[in-house]
């Protein structure tokens, strides 16, 4: 039998809400399986879907509630700083506070023809997202992971920004290949494994451990980043995201390797510490 929309939306909201999910998912799921935009999805409300749909739309809002498979891998990608990009098991997903990131990185870089690498891409957002904002830009990523490369250099190329990719161990690659870089900017692991039990299973089962998790309470990426930096040189620049917690270690680890820097600590949205951007 086929439904309204505002009637299989009501179920898919109260489905996950007795199940501690996000009801937002459900509008999410709905979307991509009918193919619609967030405003006809509100136009379409009184409208007749599908049996076929439905049936289609409450699998994955079961499945979702009830093993906590994030909506990204369900439906394949997460948006970006407005950019439709690819997800899977082999990154991490996307999070509305890396954009503030991008955002600051493009603010300082404005229209300098610089060199920028992104340690540590997994999906690529950061390092495709500011070649696509700042052209004149030449963009580095790199990451261990070959498969988290995959999927990087396939949202790159699918999103036409030319992107020179590293697999390595953060900056050892641009070490080894003498590559000249300007701005650094990265956001690596920073939590710490006596935290994990603090995380949503969507998240501590679902999203890679080698992108969640560090050693020397969550700051072991910095330490081994910062230290790798030393051996750039003329690098100008250096932007981390950071945890909340993590601003003065990470802001002490920049002081002690480069003692000429100056350093700011900029707020996220939600007033917590967020960046670390240094002028070296
Ligand atoms: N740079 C990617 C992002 O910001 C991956 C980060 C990570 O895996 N820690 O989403």
């Amino acid at each position: 039998m086929s439904e309204k929309l505002y009637e299989v939306q009501n179920w898919a909201s109260l489905f996950l809400e007795n199940h501690n999910r996000e009801p937002r998912v459900a509008e999410i799921l709905i979307q991509h399986h009918l193919n619609i935009s967030r405003s006809q999805y509100f136009m379409m409300m009184q409208d007749e879907i599908p049996e076929e749909k439905i049936k289609r739309i409450k699998v994955d809002i079961q499945r979702h509630a009830e093993t906590g498979i994030p909506v990204q891998h369900i439906i394949g990608y997460e948006w970006f700083y407005g950019r439709k990009f690819a997800v899977n098991e082999h990154v991490l997903i996307p999070r509305p506070e890396t954009e503030e990131l991008v955002e600051h990185v493009i603010n300082q870089v404005k229209n300098e023809p610089l060199t920028i690498a992104d340690i540590g891409t997994g999906s690529g957002i950061i390092a495709t997202t500011l070649k696509l904002e700042l052209p004149q830009t030449t963009v580095y990523a790199s990451d261990i992971s070959e498969k988290a490369l995959e999927v990087a250099k396939r949202n790159a190329e699918t999103l036409h920004a030319e992107v020179n990719f590293l697999k390595g161990d953060f900056l050892q690659p641009f070490v080894e290949g003498n590559i000249h870089i300007d701005v650094l900017v990265s956001n690596p692991p920073y939590i710490a494994k006596s935290e994990e039990k603090l995380l949503a299973d969507t998240v501590k089962n679902f999203d890679p451990s080698l992108a969640l998790f560090a050693e020397e309470e969550g700051l072991a990426a910095y330490r081994t980043i910062i230290e790798q930096a030393r051996q750039i040189p003329n690098l100008k620049r250096m932007v981390f995201e950071i945890g909340h917690a993590q601003s003065t270690a990470v802001h002490q680890l920049i002081q002690t390797n480069f003692s000429e820097s100056k350093i700011q600590i900029i707020q996220d949205i939600n007033g917590k510490d967020r960046i670390v951007s240094a002028c070296l």
